[in-house]
Protein backbone atom coordinates (compact mmCIF):
# COMPACT_ATOMS: atom_id res chain seq x y z
CA UNK A 1 0.00 0.00 0.00
CA UNK A 2 2.71 2.62 0.12
CA UNK A 3 2.65 5.67 -1.79
CA UNK A 4 -0.90 4.83 -1.35
CA UNK A 5 -3.33 7.85 0.07
CA UNK A 6 -5.77 7.21 3.34
CA UNK A 7 -8.88 6.59 1.28
CA UNK A 8 -7.50 4.19 -0.71
CA UNK A 9 -5.67 2.33 2.01
CA UNK A 10 -8.97 2.36 4.10
CA UNK A 11 -10.72 0.25 1.08
CA UNK A 12 -8.02 -1.83 0.34
CA UNK A 13 -5.44 -1.95 3.24
CA UNK A 14 -4.75 -5.41 4.71
CA UNK A 15 -6.62 -7.41 2.79
CA UNK A 16 -6.06 -10.96 2.45
CA UNK A 17 -7.74 -13.02 -0.31
CA UNK A 18 -8.19 -16.91 0.37
CA UNK A 19 -8.05 -19.26 -2.56
CA UNK A 20 -11.43 -18.00 -3.89
CA UNK A 21 -10.62 -14.73 -4.60
CA UNK A 22 -13.95 -12.88 -2.83
CA UNK A 23 -14.25 -9.02 -3.60
CA UNK A 24 -15.22 -8.16 -0.08
CA UNK A 25 -12.96 -9.18 3.05
CA UNK A 26 -13.73 -12.61 4.38
CA UNK A 27 -15.62 -13.74 8.09
CA UNK A 28 -13.22 -16.74 9.62
CA UNK A 29 -15.75 -17.29 12.12
CA UNK A 30 -13.52 -19.89 13.79
CA UNK A 31 -12.29 -20.45 17.01
CA UNK A 32 -9.19 -22.65 16.01
CA UNK A 33 -7.29 -24.02 13.06
CA UNK A 34 -6.20 -27.84 11.95
CA UNK A 35 -2.66 -28.34 10.57
CA UNK A 36 -2.05 -30.99 7.82
CA UNK A 37 0.30 -33.06 9.93
CA UNK A 38 2.47 -33.13 13.47
CA UNK A 39 5.12 -31.20 12.13
CA UNK A 40 3.44 -28.21 10.79
CA UNK A 41 1.72 -28.05 14.26
CA UNK A 42 4.97 -28.23 15.64
CA UNK A 43 6.14 -25.35 13.18
CA UNK A 44 3.12 -23.71 14.51
CA UNK A 45 3.68 -23.69 18.18
CA UNK A 46 7.24 -22.49 18.02
CA UNK A 47 7.13 -20.08 15.94
CA UNK A 48 8.43 -21.30 12.73
CA UNK A 49 5.51 -20.82 11.11
CA UNK A 50 4.16 -17.00 11.79
CA UNK A 51 0.15 -18.60 11.07
CA UNK A 52 -2.56 -18.56 13.51
CA UNK A 53 -3.29 -21.18 16.60
CA UNK A 54 -6.13 -20.02 18.19
CA UNK A 55 -8.42 -16.67 17.74
CA UNK A 56 -7.84 -15.59 21.59
CA UNK A 57 -4.31 -15.32 20.35
CA UNK A 58 -5.09 -14.07 16.47
CA UNK A 59 -7.65 -14.21 14.01
CA UNK A 60 -7.11 -14.20 9.80
CA UNK A 61 -10.41 -11.19 10.01
CA UNK A 62 -9.37 -9.70 13.09
CA UNK A 63 -5.67 -9.45 11.76
CA UNK A 64 -6.90 -7.50 8.30
CA UNK A 65 -9.01 -4.93 10.69
CA UNK A 66 -5.50 -4.57 12.79
CA UNK A 67 -3.49 -4.00 9.42
CA UNK A 68 -5.89 -1.65 7.85
CA UNK A 69 -5.84 0.63 11.50
CA UNK A 70 -2.43 0.36 11.46
CA UNK A 71 -2.02 1.86 7.63
CA UNK A 72 -4.22 4.41 8.95
CA UNK A 73 -2.39 5.77 11.80
CA UNK A 74 1.29 4.99 10.30
CA UNK A 75 1.62 2.46 13.24
CA UNK A 76 3.89 -0.32 13.46
CA UNK A 77 1.28 -2.99 14.87
CA UNK A 78 -1.69 -3.23 16.34
CA UNK A 79 -4.28 -5.63 18.29
CA UNK A 80 -7.83 -5.70 18.47
CA UNK A 81 -10.17 -5.74 21.29
CA UNK A 82 -13.19 -6.29 22.34
CA UNK A 83 -14.16 -3.63 23.20
CA UNK A 84 -12.84 0.65 23.40
CA UNK A 85 -12.59 -0.23 27.54
CA UNK A 86 -10.57 -3.46 26.77
CA UNK A 87 -8.02 -1.89 24.74
CA UNK A 88 -7.37 1.14 27.69
CA UNK A 89 -7.04 -1.22 29.96
CA UNK A 90 -4.76 -3.43 27.88
CA UNK A 91 -2.78 -0.49 27.04
CA UNK A 92 -2.17 0.82 30.59
CA UNK A 93 -2.19 -2.62 31.93
CA UNK A 94 0.98 -3.61 29.63
CA UNK A 95 2.67 -0.30 31.11
CA UNK A 96 3.22 -0.62 34.37
CA UNK A 97 4.36 -2.92 37.50
CA UNK A 98 3.54 -2.18 41.77
CA UNK A 99 5.32 0.82 42.43
CA UNK A 100 4.77 2.71 39.31
CA UNK A 101 2.77 6.15 39.15
CA UNK A 102 0.56 7.51 36.35
CA UNK A 103 -0.31 10.99 35.11
CA UNK A 104 -3.83 11.22 33.47
CA UNK A 105 -5.79 14.40 32.49
CA UNK A 106 -8.76 14.49 34.98
CA UNK A 107 -11.45 14.98 31.78
CA UNK A 108 -11.31 11.72 30.99
CA UNK A 109 -13.79 8.80 29.94
CA UNK A 110 -16.07 7.70 32.96
CA UNK A 111 -14.41 3.49 32.83
CA UNK A 112 -11.23 5.25 31.60
CA UNK A 113 -10.98 7.05 35.32
CA UNK A 114 -12.15 4.37 37.34
CA UNK A 115 -9.44 2.25 35.78
CA UNK A 116 -6.54 4.79 36.72
CA UNK A 117 -8.27 6.27 40.02
CA UNK A 118 -10.12 2.75 41.15
CA UNK A 119 -8.66 -0.70 39.53
CA UNK A 120 -4.80 0.03 39.31
CA UNK A 121 -4.20 1.67 42.86
CA UNK A 122 -5.59 -2.10 44.13
CA UNK A 123 -2.74 -3.13 42.28
CA UNK A 124 -0.12 -0.76 43.88
CA UNK A 125 -0.28 1.68 40.72
CA UNK A 126 -0.61 5.27 41.96
CA UNK A 127 -1.71 7.90 39.75
CA UNK A 128 -1.95 12.14 39.84
CA UNK A 129 -4.74 13.57 37.99
CA UNK A 130 -4.04 17.01 36.26
CA UNK A 131 -6.18 19.52 33.98
CA UNK A 132 -5.10 18.44 31.10
CA UNK A 133 -4.82 21.47 29.22
CA UNK A 134 -2.49 22.99 32.10
CA UNK A 135 1.16 22.16 31.28
CA UNK A 136 2.69 23.71 34.43
CA UNK A 137 0.60 20.64 35.95
CA UNK A 138 1.85 17.55 33.69
CA UNK A 139 5.32 19.45 34.53
CA UNK A 140 4.43 19.09 38.28
CA UNK A 141 2.73 16.01 38.13
CA UNK A 142 5.67 13.82 36.60
CA UNK A 143 8.14 12.06 38.83
CA UNK A 144 10.47 9.62 38.25
CA UNK A 145 8.49 6.44 38.62
CA UNK A 146 5.73 7.74 35.93
CA UNK A 147 5.70 5.36 33.43
CA UNK A 148 2.53 6.41 31.70
CA UNK A 149 0.73 9.78 30.48
CA UNK A 150 -2.74 9.44 29.25
CA UNK A 151 -5.18 11.45 27.90
CA UNK A 152 -8.02 12.06 25.43
CA UNK A 153 -8.20 15.09 23.42
CA UNK A 154 -10.66 16.59 22.40
CA UNK A 155 -12.17 15.76 26.40
CA UNK A 156 -16.15 14.06 26.61
CA UNK A 157 -17.99 15.86 26.72
CA UNK A 158 -16.49 19.53 27.34
CA UNK A 159 -14.41 18.90 24.13
CA UNK A 160 -11.27 20.98 25.81
CA UNK A 161 -8.22 20.01 23.56
CA UNK A 162 -4.83 19.11 24.88
CA UNK A 163 -1.35 19.91 23.24
CA UNK A 164 -0.05 16.40 22.53
CA UNK A 165 3.73 17.15 21.59
CA UNK A 166 3.65 19.60 24.86
CA UNK A 167 2.57 16.46 26.96
CA UNK A 168 4.90 14.27 24.90
CA UNK A 169 8.05 16.11 25.98
CA UNK A 170 7.12 16.56 29.11
CA UNK A 171 6.25 12.58 29.55
CA UNK A 172 9.55 11.37 27.77
CA UNK A 173 11.77 13.62 29.66
CA UNK A 174 11.54 11.27 32.55
CA UNK A 175 10.96 8.03 30.11
CA UNK A 176 6.79 7.89 30.57
CA UNK A 177 5.23 6.35 27.82
CA UNK A 178 2.45 8.60 26.31
CA UNK A 179 -1.35 6.77 25.54
CA UNK A 180 -3.72 8.44 23.93
CA UNK A 181 -7.31 7.64 23.62
CA UNK A 182 -8.27 9.37 19.94
CA UNK A 183 -11.62 8.26 20.02
CA UNK A 184 -13.26 11.83 20.00
CA UNK A 185 -10.60 13.36 17.46
CA UNK A 186 -10.93 10.11 14.79
CA UNK A 187 -7.96 8.95 12.94
CA UNK A 188 -9.48 11.27 10.42
CA UNK A 189 -8.47 14.34 12.13
CA UNK A 190 -5.71 13.85 14.64
CA UNK A 191 -2.25 11.32 14.60
CA UNK A 192 -1.26 10.89 18.35
CA UNK A 193 1.75 8.44 16.73
CA UNK A 194 2.90 11.97 14.74
CA UNK A 195 2.56 14.19 16.91
CA UNK A 196 5.56 12.35 19.50
CA UNK A 197 2.91 9.82 21.62
CA UNK A 198 3.44 6.09 22.25
CA UNK A 199 0.51 4.42 21.74
CA UNK A 200 -2.90 5.31 20.34
CA UNK A 201 -5.97 3.32 21.22
CA UNK A 202 -9.76 3.61 20.47
CA UNK A 203 -13.35 2.66 20.84
CA UNK A 204 -14.12 1.24 17.24
CA UNK A 205 -17.63 0.99 18.93
CA UNK A 206 -17.52 4.75 17.83
CA UNK A 207 -16.88 6.37 14.57
CA UNK A 208 -14.93 3.66 13.09
CA UNK A 209 -18.11 0.95 13.45
CA UNK A 210 -20.39 4.41 12.55
CA UNK A 211 -23.56 2.98 12.47
CA UNK A 212 -24.44 1.42 15.65
CA UNK A 213 -24.12 -2.11 15.47
CA UNK A 214 -20.78 -3.83 17.59
CA UNK A 215 -18.74 -2.96 19.92
CA UNK A 216 -14.28 -3.31 18.98
CA UNK A 217 -11.52 -1.29 20.43
CA UNK A 218 -7.80 -1.31 18.76
CA UNK A 219 -4.10 -0.41 20.64
CA UNK A 220 -1.64 0.90 18.06
CA UNK A 221 2.23 1.20 18.74
CA UNK A 222 5.90 -0.31 17.71
CA UNK A 223 6.09 -4.01 17.32
CA UNK A 224 8.45 -4.59 19.85
CA UNK A 225 6.20 -3.00 22.87
CA UNK A 226 3.18 -4.72 20.96
CA UNK A 227 4.81 -8.34 21.03
CA UNK A 228 6.61 -8.57 24.25
CA UNK A 229 3.88 -6.72 26.66
CA UNK A 230 0.60 -6.38 24.90
CA UNK A 231 0.30 -9.76 23.03
CA UNK A 232 0.96 -11.86 26.09
CA UNK A 233 -1.98 -10.10 27.97
CA UNK A 234 -3.88 -10.60 25.26
CA UNK A 235 -3.35 -14.50 25.31
CA UNK A 236 -3.45 -15.11 28.55
CA UNK A 237 -6.15 -12.90 29.77
CA UNK A 238 -8.85 -12.86 26.98
CA UNK A 239 -9.66 -9.89 25.80
CA UNK A 240 -10.14 -10.77 21.63
CA UNK A 241 -12.11 -9.34 19.42
CA UNK A 242 -14.88 -11.68 17.68
CA UNK A 243 -14.01 -11.86 14.29
CA UNK A 244 -17.45 -10.86 13.16
CA UNK A 245 -17.13 -7.44 15.06
CA UNK A 246 -13.57 -7.06 13.39
CA UNK A 247 -15.25 -7.64 9.89
CA UNK A 248 -18.15 -5.14 10.26
CA UNK A 249 -15.55 -2.50 11.67
CA UNK A 250 -13.27 -3.41 8.73
CA UNK A 251 -16.30 -2.36 6.40
CA UNK A 252 -16.96 0.58 8.45
CA UNK A 253 -13.05 1.61 7.23
CA UNK A 254 -13.56 2.23 3.55
CA UNK A 255 -16.58 4.88 4.36
CA UNK A 256 -14.91 6.45 7.18
CA UNK A 257 -13.25 9.47 5.53
CA UNK A 258 -16.95 10.24 4.01
CA UNK A 259 -18.45 9.99 7.37
CA UNK A 260 -16.23 12.12 9.39
CA UNK A 261 -16.23 15.00 6.75
CA UNK A 262 -19.95 15.17 6.38
CA UNK A 263 -20.69 14.76 10.18
CA UNK A 264 -18.18 17.67 11.28
CA UNK A 265 -19.45 19.85 8.10
CA UNK A 266 -22.97 19.53 9.53
CA UNK A 267 -21.46 19.99 12.95
CA UNK A 268 -19.48 23.06 12.03
CA UNK A 269 -23.50 24.25 10.22
CA UNK A 270 -24.77 23.33 13.75
CA UNK A 271 -22.66 24.96 15.97
CA UNK A 272 -23.13 28.54 13.62
CA UNK A 273 -26.58 28.35 14.07
CA UNK A 274 -26.37 27.72 18.48
CA UNK A 275 -23.47 30.26 18.86
CA UNK A 276 -24.56 33.52 19.81
CA UNK A 277 -28.57 32.52 20.40
CA UNK A 278 -29.92 34.10 23.55
CA UNK A 279 -30.60 30.68 24.80
CA UNK A 280 -27.29 29.79 24.71
CA UNK A 281 -24.87 30.20 27.35
CA UNK A 282 -21.61 28.54 26.11
CA UNK A 283 -20.90 26.75 22.95
CA UNK A 284 -17.61 24.88 22.18
CA UNK A 285 -17.16 23.17 19.01
CA UNK A 286 -13.27 23.14 18.13
CA UNK A 287 -13.30 23.74 14.51
CA UNK A 288 -14.31 27.56 15.32
CA UNK A 289 -12.12 30.00 16.12
CA UNK A 290 -13.44 30.86 19.41
CA UNK A 291 -12.72 27.71 20.47
CA UNK A 292 -10.44 28.26 24.04
CA UNK A 293 -7.59 26.19 22.54
CA UNK A 294 -7.86 27.18 19.18
CA UNK A 295 -4.10 27.68 19.14
CA UNK A 296 -3.27 24.08 19.57
CA UNK A 297 -5.99 22.89 17.37
CA UNK A 298 -4.40 24.67 14.47
CA UNK A 299 -1.17 22.85 15.11
CA UNK A 300 -2.58 19.12 16.02
CA UNK A 301 -6.06 18.77 14.36
CA UNK A 302 -6.63 18.51 10.46
CA UNK A 303 -10.44 19.24 11.19
CA UNK A 304 -12.76 20.60 13.98
CA UNK A 305 -15.16 17.48 15.24
CA UNK A 306 -18.49 15.92 14.70
CA UNK A 307 -19.19 16.28 18.26
CA UNK A 308 -19.79 19.71 19.59
CA UNK A 309 -21.34 20.67 23.66
CA UNK A 310 -23.41 23.66 24.67
CA UNK A 311 -25.08 24.89 27.73
CA UNK A 312 -28.18 26.79 28.07
CA UNK A 313 -28.63 29.51 29.92
CA UNK A 314 -31.97 27.91 31.43
CA UNK A 315 -30.16 24.73 33.13
CA UNK A 316 -31.59 21.57 33.36
CA UNK A 317 -35.33 22.83 32.84
CA UNK A 318 -33.92 24.72 29.21
CA UNK A 319 -31.84 21.76 28.58
CA UNK A 320 -34.52 18.83 28.76
CA UNK A 321 -37.14 21.13 27.25
CA UNK A 322 -34.64 21.33 24.09
CA UNK A 323 -34.12 17.79 24.46
CA UNK A 324 -37.37 16.83 24.55
CA UNK A 325 -38.53 19.20 21.99
CA UNK A 326 -36.05 17.18 19.06
CA UNK A 327 -37.94 15.35 16.65
CA UNK A 328 -34.62 13.97 14.36
CA UNK A 329 -31.79 13.93 16.91
CA UNK A 330 -32.34 11.27 18.90
CA UNK A 331 -31.74 10.78 22.66
CA UNK A 332 -28.81 8.33 23.74
CA UNK A 333 -25.31 8.23 25.35
CA UNK A 334 -23.55 7.27 22.41
CA UNK A 335 -21.58 8.96 19.76
CA UNK A 336 -19.94 8.50 16.41
CA UNK A 337 -22.87 7.51 15.03
CA UNK A 338 -24.92 7.75 11.69
CA UNK A 339 -27.99 8.93 13.71
CA UNK A 340 -27.25 11.78 15.46
CA UNK A 341 -27.49 11.68 18.83
CA UNK A 342 -28.06 13.94 22.02
CA UNK A 343 -27.46 13.58 25.45
CA UNK A 344 -27.47 15.81 28.85
CA UNK A 345 -23.82 14.55 30.97
CA UNK A 346 -25.27 15.80 34.42
CA UNK A 347 -27.80 13.17 34.23
CA UNK A 348 -26.36 10.54 32.62
CA UNK A 349 -22.49 10.14 31.62
CA UNK A 350 -21.18 11.87 34.29
CA UNK A 351 -24.10 11.44 36.78
CA UNK A 352 -21.66 9.40 38.74
CA UNK A 353 -19.45 12.07 39.07
CA UNK A 354 -19.57 14.29 42.36
CA UNK A 355 -21.42 17.82 41.76
CA UNK A 356 -17.97 19.55 42.37
CA UNK A 357 -15.63 17.89 40.26
CA UNK A 358 -18.06 17.82 37.70
CA UNK A 359 -18.67 21.18 37.47
CA UNK A 360 -14.61 21.50 37.67
CA UNK A 361 -14.86 19.53 34.71
CA UNK A 362 -17.47 22.46 33.24
CA UNK A 363 -20.49 19.95 32.81
CA UNK A 364 -22.81 22.09 34.40
CA UNK A 365 -26.81 21.31 34.69
CA UNK A 366 -27.38 22.89 31.52
CA UNK A 367 -24.78 21.59 28.93
CA UNK A 368 -25.95 19.15 26.45
CA UNK A 369 -23.36 17.30 23.90
CA UNK A 370 -24.18 16.37 20.02
CA UNK A 371 -22.73 13.79 18.00
CA UNK A 372 -24.10 15.38 14.77
CA UNK A 373 -24.95 11.90 12.61
CA UNK A 374 -25.98 11.81 8.20
CA UNK A 375 -28.79 13.25 8.31
CA UNK A 376 -29.28 16.05 5.87
CA UNK A 377 -28.37 19.21 7.26
CA UNK A 378 -31.30 20.89 6.83
CA UNK A 379 -33.07 18.55 8.79
CA UNK A 380 -31.02 18.63 11.54
CA UNK A 381 -31.13 22.89 11.48
CA UNK A 382 -34.98 22.49 11.63
CA UNK A 383 -34.44 20.28 14.66
CA UNK A 384 -31.94 22.34 16.44
CA UNK A 385 -34.59 25.09 15.48
CA UNK A 386 -36.92 23.35 17.95
CA UNK A 387 -34.79 22.78 20.65
CA UNK A 388 -34.12 26.68 20.93
CA UNK A 389 -37.51 27.72 20.67
CA UNK A 390 -38.24 25.56 23.50
CA UNK A 391 -35.59 26.35 25.93
CA UNK A 392 -35.96 30.10 25.13
CA UNK A 393 -39.92 29.19 26.40
CA UNK A 394 -38.45 27.76 29.82
CA UNK A 395 -36.32 30.64 30.22
CA UNK A 396 -39.10 33.39 30.01
C1 LIG B 1 -16.77 5.05 24.25
C2 LIG B 1 -15.43 5.45 24.71
C3 LIG B 1 -14.59 4.52 25.36
C4 LIG B 1 -15.02 3.10 25.64
O1 LIG B 1 -15.31 2.38 24.49
P1 LIG B 1 -16.29 1.09 24.48
O2 LIG B 1 -16.16 0.59 23.08
O3 LIG B 1 -17.65 1.58 24.82
O4 LIG B 1 -15.76 0.15 25.50
C5 LIG B 1 -13.34 4.97 25.76
N1 LIG B 1 -12.95 6.24 25.56
C6 LIG B 1 -13.73 7.15 24.95
C7 LIG B 1 -13.24 8.54 24.76
C8 LIG B 1 -15.00 6.79 24.50
O5 LIG B 1 -15.79 7.69 23.91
Amino acid sequence: MSGLRTATRLVHGGTVRSQHGETSEAIFLTQGFVYPNAEAAEARFNGEDPGFVYSRYSNPTVAMFEQRMCELEGAEAAIGTASGMAAVNLALMASVRAGDHVVAAKALFGSCRYIVETLLPRFGVTSTLVDGTDLAQWQAAVKPETKVVFLESPTNPTLDVIDIAAVAKIAHAVGARVIIDNVFATPMFQSPLQLGADVVVYSATKHIDGQGRCLGGVVLSNAKWIEDEVLPLVKHTGPAMSPFNAWVLLKGLETLPLRVARQSDSAARLADRLAGHAAISRLIYPGRPDHPQAEVIARQMTGGSTMLAFELAGGKAAAFAFTNALKVIKLSNNLGDAKSLITHPATTTHKNVAEDARLELGITAGMLRLSVGLEDPLDLLEDIDRGLAAAAAVRS
